[in-house]
């Protein structure tokens, strides 16, 4: 049987944070009103005059400078020739001949290695309406609030092999352009959309293999298994000895599959009369650099070499930026990087996977979790304990101290007190005092568990060892 290769390339499309549409004044605003932030420009309507918004092209840029690109000094707009109704004017205003920036990459980390991803084009463009299909009437409605929002699309080139890469690259951009502060990238949202452009060619073949793209990707989990699909289908068919055919496909989330949509078509574009160049000179191009936030790649040199961070670990916080902040607000309020790190890594992002809260949504501040640090740190309670008061904190949003007083966490390190637990625990276990002095060390710390569960846990862990085995080694 033959092996295939597969090769994937993404066409990502982002909405800018602007507060104004690429051509006019109106909001860009999301508001549930339809047809409210609208002007004759984004509605279309013959002999409107537009121009290009100013900061549309400095967050592009930004995003361009962020993703490594070379920034063209003079670039344009063209129309993208263009026929259904989401586009009031007939065409989309798109930049094809010459785009705004080119030749960039990110890099991600992939089974232990790191892999760079090329970036082809970047361009800005404008966005369509949004028709609405009401369930069995005979006409559709158009909501144009959302038509003139400003895009730019990301055309990556064709370097990633697997849906693991795909997704990885997509989650780089996100937080690429996140840090940069250009777009909130909300894939559910749709402020950030994806297209597959994927094929598959007999392993160690050089010639490629016919692409095939797929649309309606609401979310990475439908790119990861859009993905699986398409390599199932299109190596059976390549097996079968069949050709796979050049279309666009739409993955359906609900049938889990991707479905013919339509064949080839060549999109034809024409010079758009109505807007002089975009031009980006140099100083422009330094001013945007100063504004620039630090990005996630240097970010995670400086968790390794300031924070002594582990690569991996220094990897999994940079990698959302929320994260990232929330953990250095945390090293701000409690001067232990690595302690905070290893709680983050296995405390925190435990109890977000388990409970599938988005850190947005986390209910304690950054501050607070230093606290805890200090109650552990100063012995007032245990690190089992801690843990407690966290999932506690996690849940409520409470002060760690308030959580121990209400609680009664507060570790046990008074001698005598524990002296009177392990006396009883060793005459009510006469069994497993004999199975240790008869050499069996295990005995031991059944006996040390009988404790911790007689004091709930709030005993000072190295306290009932030391004062079981002088009890023990005595009698
Ligand atoms: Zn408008």
């Amino acid at each position: 049987m033959l092996k295939y290769d597969t090769t994937i390339g993404l066409e990502v499309h982002v909405e800018l944070a602007t507060k104004s549409k690429i051509f006019c004044g109106c909001s860009t605003e999301f508001t549930s009103e339809p047809n409210t932030h609208c002007c004759p420009i984004c509605l279309g309507m013959p002999g409107a005059i537009y121009v290009t918004n100013r900061k549309v092209v400095e967050y592009a840029v930004k995003a361009a400078l962020a993703l490594n690109c070379e920034v063209e000094k003079v670039s344009g707009f063209d129309r993208k020739l263009y026929f259904y109704p989401d586009i009031p004017k007939a065409y989309q205003v798109s930049q094809y001949e010459v785009t705004l920036a080119k030749n960039g990459y990110v890099l991600i980390e992939v089974g232990g290695k790191t892999k760079r991803i090329g970036i082809g084009t970047l361009h800005m463009e404008e966005d369509a309406g949004k028709l609405i299909h009401e369930e069995g009437k005979p006409y559709s409605l158009i909501d144009l609030n959302r038509a003139g929002v400003p895009l730019i699309e990301i055309v990556s080139k064709p370097d990633m092999c697997s849906a693991e890469e795909a997704s990885l690259y997509l989650n780089k951009l996100k937080t690429v352009l996140q840090y940069a502060g250009v777009s909130d990238c909300k894939m559910e949202e749709g402020s950030m959309r994806c297209d597959i452009n994927i094929s598959m060619r007999p392993s160690g073949s050089k010639t490629l293999g016919t692409k095939v793209e797929v649309k309606n990707l609401g979310s990475f989990r439908a790119v990861r298994r859009a993905i699986e699909f398409e390599q199932k289908r299109q190596s059976r068919i390549l097996e079968e000895g069949g050709t796979v055919e050049q279309e666009t496909r739409r993955w359906d989330e609900s049938k889990g599959c991707t479905i013919h949509m339509r064949g080839k078509i060549e999109n034809r574009y024409a010079p758009e009369p109505n807007l002089s160049p975009v031009i980006v000179d140099q100083k422009w191009i330094d001013q945007i650099m100063k504004t620039m936030p630090e990005l996630p790649d240097a970010r995670k040199e400086r968790y390794i070499n300031n924070f002594g961070l582990p690569d991996y670990d220094a990897e999994v916080i940079t990698s959302s930026k929320k994260l990232s902040d929330f953990y250095e607000d945390c090293v701000k309020n409690y001067n232990d990087p690595k302690v905070i790190s290893n709680w983050v890594m296995v405390e925190m992002l435990g109890l977000l996977n388990e409970t599938g809260v988005s850190i947005d949504e986390i209910k304690f501040k950054p501050k607070q979790l230093a606290v805890l640090f200090e109650l552990m740190g100063n012995g007032t309670i245990s690190g089992k304990i801690a843990k407690e008061v966290f999932r506690e904190m996690f849940n409520t949003g409470e002060d760690p101290e308030a959580i121990v007083r209400k609680k009664g966490l507060v570790q046990i390190t008074d001698e005598s007190q524990l002296q009177r637990i392990i006396r009883d625990v060793i005459d009510q276990n006469p069994k497993s005092v004999q199975d240790y002095k008869n050499g069996k060390q295990k005995a031991l710390g059944f006996l040390v568990g009988q404790v911790m569960k007689l004091t709930r846990g709030k005993a000072n862990p190295q306290l009932p060892n030391k004062i079981l085995r002088s009890f023990l080694d005595e009698t």
